[in-house]
């Protein structure tokens, strides 16, 4: 099988929201350890995440966002400089410091560098390692910790730079990605299957709200061996009929038993088995091309152990 590449940018540790805040730069240490113990970082091709493109990004933002953005950091910048707070906050869980502006542009830059890989065939797969993660990210608002929507930039610059046809995106972090939601709702170039705890943040996600869109809200307190079986009966024949020429995956790891931060019962074998039944998909239709980026996960060890068996499905080791 082919290789897999692990897209990460210093840049992503120098993006930070303050002090005590989940969304930490050591997820990103403690995922680069726990590759470089298990020795699975030698089974990787290990790539430099570029800054995205503007008009990549725009291709799932308003340009308004994307420029406000721009602004807010450029305007931080000058007030740290003079002396200013090293924050300014967009919403109760989400500040930008003087580096997020660098680091979304990587984090999207990533998931774009490793599509352009796999749809070139450098790659088989891809695992981005990257922060600020995306999946709340609206096409015109940053929210719930996240800037740009990295799956949906990249499942966009499939179809219009590559001309594909048909971009899955698979979701199972533990929230609901309600900003890549906003972007791909009919847009049936793209099916998005995910689960997620619900009723839960984000507001909203009880029903499906586009045709091209597979939401499974769970209870809290679901164990794994119950969203196995709803990915077996829920995702796979969708996936199966939509035949996706490439997958893209919001990789959240939250649903972890041991993650504070929701209230579901996955563990890492759980995380192996959603895996395999991606790649599965993936070897029959798209040439086993999968770009998984990095969404939430916030129990560091956990976080880890989590990663790890995600990318040793990916990697076949
Ligand atoms: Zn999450």
């Amino acid at each position: 099988m082919g290789a897999t590449g692990y897209f990460t940018h210093p840049d992503c540790w120098k993006h930070d929201m303050g002090p005590g805040h989940p969304e930490c730069p050591e997820r990103l240490s403690a995922i680069e350890d726990r590759l470089l113990i298990t020795g699975l970082d030698m089974a990787l091709t290990r790539c430099e995440a570029p800054p995205a493109a503007l008009s990549d990004i725009e291709l799932a933002h308003d340009r308004l966002h994307v420029a406000t953005l721009r602004g807010l950091s450029d305007g931080l910048r000058k007030s740290v400089a003079a002396g200013g707070a090293a924050y300014t906050a967009l919403d109760p869980d989400t500040s930008i410091n003087v580096w997020t502006w660098d680091a979304a542009l990587r984090s999207a830059g990533a998931a774009i560098a490793a599509t352009d890989a796999v749809i070139g065939g450098a790659l088989e797969n891809a695992f981005c390692a990257t922060r600020p993660p995306g999946h709340h990210a609206c096409r015109d608002k940053a929210m719930g910790f996240c800037f740009f929507n990295n799956v949906a930039i990249a499942a966009r610059h499939a179809l219009e730079r590559h001309g594909l046809e048909r971009v899955a995106i698979v979701d199972f972090d533990v929230h609901h990605g309600n900003g890549t939601e906003d972007i791909v709702a009919g847009d049936e170039r793209i099916l998005m299957v995910s689960f997620y705890q619900h009723p839960f943040y984000p507001a909203g996600g009880s029903v499906s709200s586009a045709p091209n869109l597979l939401n499974v809200p769970v209870p809290a307190y679901t164990k794994g061996m119950d969203v196995r079986e709803l990915v077996e009966l829920m995702w796979m024949p969708r996936l199966e009929a939509f035949r996706p020429q490439l997958i893209v995956i919001s990789a959240g790891f939250d649903a972890h038993r041991e993650d504070d931060m929701g209230q579901l019962g996955l563990v890492e074998q759980d995380y192996a088995w959603i895996t395999r039944c991606i790649q599965d998909v993936a070897r029959r239709f798209a040439q086993g091309r999968i770009v998984s980026c990095l969404e939430g996960g916030y129990n560091l060890s956990a976080l880890a152990r989590s990663v790890e068996a995600h990318v040793r499905v990916l990697a076949d080791v």
